[in-house]
């Protein structure tokens, strides 16, 4: 199955927390790294702090979605994450965007991610590595691009 993961840290040093946590999906047991899009830096939108850098991966995977779901947040607590209160600035923040074309709402999992389609962080850096994608039941993920125009965000490298 072809699982997308959001990646976003702006606490510490957040490029080396992004870059870290892409070489650790290239390393996760059950999953293949097939691609890796730029990092980006954006700004926080319902949270405070330093401006966040942003990526996308493209995994092959073996794991089934709550088992991916949870290789993500052992990622996640890797890099000592803590959760005070809802959208506290964070080291890093492991999303499942895309898992396939299945819809999935249990109590711990919703994907497609119900918030992806209106975030700049996510559409920027998911269009890179995957321009013709479709969100199970939204549609083609590029006819959501002139929604979030207004969201700050720029490529990094
Ligand atoms: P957010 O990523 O929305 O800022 P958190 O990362 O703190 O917030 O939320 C984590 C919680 O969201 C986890 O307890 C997890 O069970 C739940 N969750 C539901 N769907 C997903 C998903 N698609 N990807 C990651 N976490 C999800
Ligand atoms: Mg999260």
């Amino acid at each position: 199955m072809i699982a997308y993961v959001g990646i976003g840290a702006n606490l510490g040093d957040a490029r080396a927390n992004v870059l870290d946590a892409i070489e650790r999906l290239r390393a996760l047991p059950g999953a293949r790294l097939l691609a890796a899009s730029s990092l980006y830096r954006s700004a926080p939108i319902d949270s405070g702090g330093d401006d966040y850098v942003n990526a996308v991966a493209a995994l092959d995977t073996e794991l089934a979605p709550q088992a991916l779901l949870e290789a993500l947040q052992g990622i996640e607590q890797a890099h000592g994450r803590e959760r005070p209160y809802r959208n506290a600035p964070r080291t890093l923040d492991l999303d499942l965007l895309l898992y396939g074309e299945r819809s999935i709402a249990t109590a711990t999992l919703t994907v497609p991610h119900p918030r992806m389609h209106e975030r700049a962080f996510v559409l920027a850096p998911l269009l890179e590595i995957a321009p013709d994608l479709a969100i199970p039941g939204l549609g083609p993920a590029a006819g959501f691009v002139p929604q979030v125009a207004g969201q700050f965000i720029t490529r990094t490298d």
